[in-house]
């Protein structure tokens, strides 16, 4: 079987920026960039805020207390992949940025992978840029919860910010591509509300590879954005530094000890902080940091909440090219309120899209010949499940199960994906999972999902939005880190990343995270001496 034609020579778009990437080697200010794998032996280092972790989270209170004129020091386990690496391959990608590639499992009812970014920039890296505002009665529930001054009102100016200095903008219509046309005809075609997505962009080139890295620094990731930023106002990075544990004097953070693994290593790195340390190492590791530094809560890890996806794959008659557009385009919040689930269009590259089609040998080869004739779409679940994330074995562990009210939803949402994409004027839907038929030849089959599984374990389900798992609450019986973002019965200690989300909030959560760390630095700023 030879595939019509050669997926890697796709006519995507490259360009180069004449000035230079923001990460490029060499342009940043001597001494702030340390790569820990050259370390020969143990180093020290002080400042007034030590920040764990360079993700969306770490990077934004990074650069905003920076900016303020604080000594910042970012330490980051992963290493930094500069934009002139990245390839366009994925395998290489997984190896370099995807933590343990990809292949981090929840388990529970079934097996789930999560994903999660381990290099500078984090998750940023690998994501696909989508920018949400808090939906307003998530935030006005948050409000009355935590009993503090509107999140609406103060969380706000941060949005404004946000979308200012990461460009937030609507994918264009160059960009947009076949997939995510699709996705919108048929939404349009059934009525229903559906729209182009706004992205982290200055001008994305189509490639549909944001899981690698972006090659022509259109995404805005952490990596090319906050973090250099904080560099040049004078914070420094420890990259492939992975800190083991918060040192307390009594119940006061002083330093952070982190392992690099140089030349004749393990060495210690030890960053001392003046005024705090700031955990954003995300929801899955932040819990564990902080259980090996001594922080001790019945909430510690637990809460961990999660948008499980599932996708469905269409052939089409004419030519969709699933890798060339943003990696995605449009979605449609018309079961938000009602069932929790949003839909939307999702490129993949061939290796990814072929574990959604049915069959094996040569029925699965036949049908992967059709590459360029695939669409995919996506159907995320706000779901209502609880998990725990701890330490086994040395590494984290998460447990995760959906509940069967969950099931019933995600029912409702490959309902109604079916028929749009039917609705576009799809061939053939692949449902994918175990217990429905293989094929649906036409809308009126997408009923189908009615009777359709709610065992999880008939789904290849994927979590890329996580969140609880140090939650915030006023006090202590009820969270983790309390409404200021400092842990609980500690002292200089915070966590600003997602775990400190009180509920889960069914859109993308960057913009949420960000907008939220850096209200806590502002915080922080305002009462630097807790
Ligand atoms: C494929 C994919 C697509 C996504 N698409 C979107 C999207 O379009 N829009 C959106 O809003 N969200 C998206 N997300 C989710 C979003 O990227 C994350 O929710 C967000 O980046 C989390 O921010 P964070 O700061 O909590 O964690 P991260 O961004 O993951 O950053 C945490 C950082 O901490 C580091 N770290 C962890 N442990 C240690 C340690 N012990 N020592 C030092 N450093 C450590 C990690 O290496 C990492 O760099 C996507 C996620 C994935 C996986
Ligand atoms: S699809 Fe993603 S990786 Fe490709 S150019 Fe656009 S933003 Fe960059």
């Amino acid at each position: 079987m030879t595939l019509p034609w050669n997926a890697y020579e796709a006519p995507h778009i490259v360009t180069r920026d004449r000035e230079g990437y923001s990460d490029d080697l060499g342009t940043l200010p001597e001494g702030s960039d340390i790569d820990c794998t050259l370390a020969r032996r143990t180093l020290d280092d002080v400042a007034d805020w030590v920040v764990v972790g360079s993700g969306a989270a770490g990077a934004t209170v990074a650069c905003t207390l920076a900016e303020a004129g604080e000594s910042v020091v970012i330490v980051e386990e992963g290493p930094w992949v500069r934009t002139r690496e990245f390839k366009r391959d994925f395998f290489p990608a997984l190896k370099q940025l995807w933590r343990g590639m990809g292949t981090n499992v929840a388990h529970g009812r079934s097996i789930i992978p999560y994903m999660q970014g381990r290099c500078v920039g984090g998750t940023t890296v690998i994501n696909s840029a989508i920018a949400w505002r808090t939906p307003e009665d998530i935030l006005a529930a948050w409000t009355e919860r935590l009993g503090v001054d509107s999140l609406e009102k103060s969380l706000d100016p941060h949005f404004t910010f946000l979308e200012d200095a990461l460009s937030v903008r609507p994918v264009s219509d160059q960009a947009l591509g076949e997939n995510s046309a699709i996705f919108g005809l048929g939404a349009a075609r059934l009525g229903i509300e559906s729209h182009v997505i706004h992205r982290y962009d200055t001008g994305c080139d189509a490639s549909s590879a944001c899981g690698n890295g972006c090659r022509t620094a259109k995404k805005q990731s952490m990596a090319i954005t906050f973090v250099p930023r904080t560099l040049r106002a004078g914070g420094r990075i420890y990259h492939s530094a992975e800190v083991q544990r918060v040192e307390m004097l009594g119940r006061r953070a002083v330093a952070v000890l982190a392992t690099m693994k140089g030349p004749g290593g393990p060495h210690v790195l030890r960053v001392h902080a003046r005024k705090g340390v700031i955990v954003a190492a995300s929801t899955v590791q932040s819990p564990n940091i902080l259980r090996r530094s001594g922080v001790r809560s019945a909430h510690l890890g637990e809460h961990f909440q999660a948008h499980p996806g599932v996708s469905v794959a269409a052939r089409f008659d004419q030519d969709v090219q699933l890798d060339f557009g943003s990696t995605q385009g449009f979605n449609s919040l018309e079961l938000l309120k009602t069932h929790g689930i949003k839909l939307e269009s999702l490129h993949l590259p061939p290796e990814l899209a072929i574990a959604r089609l049915p069959g094996l040998g040569a029925p699965l080869m036949d049908r992967f010949a059709d590459y360029g004739r695939l669409a995919v779409s996506a159907v995320v679940i706000k779901s209502e499940a609880e998990g725990r994330v701890s330490e086994r074995f040395g590494g984290d562990s998460v447990r995760f199960s959906l509940t069967k009210r969950d099931m019933e939803r995600t029912l409702v949402g490959l309902e109604l994906t079916t028929k749009i994409l039917f609705a576009a004027g799809a061939r053939e839907v692949y449902p994918g999972a175990h217990g429905m038929p293989s094929v649906l030849h036409s809308i009126d089959e997408a009923s189908k999902w009615r009777e359709g599984p709610t065992d999880t374990r008939a789904y290849n389900m994927v979590m890329t939005h996580l969140f609880g798992a140090t939650r915030m609450a006023q006090r202590a019986q009820d969270g983790v880190v309390g409404t200021d973002f400092s842990v609980h019965d500690c002292k200089g200690l915070y966590v600003v990343d997602s775990g400190v989300f009180p509920t889960n909030i069914g859109v993308n959560p960057q913009h949420t995270i960000m907008a939220l760390a850096r209200h806590a630095a502002y915080g922080l700023l305002s009462e630097p001496s807790r």
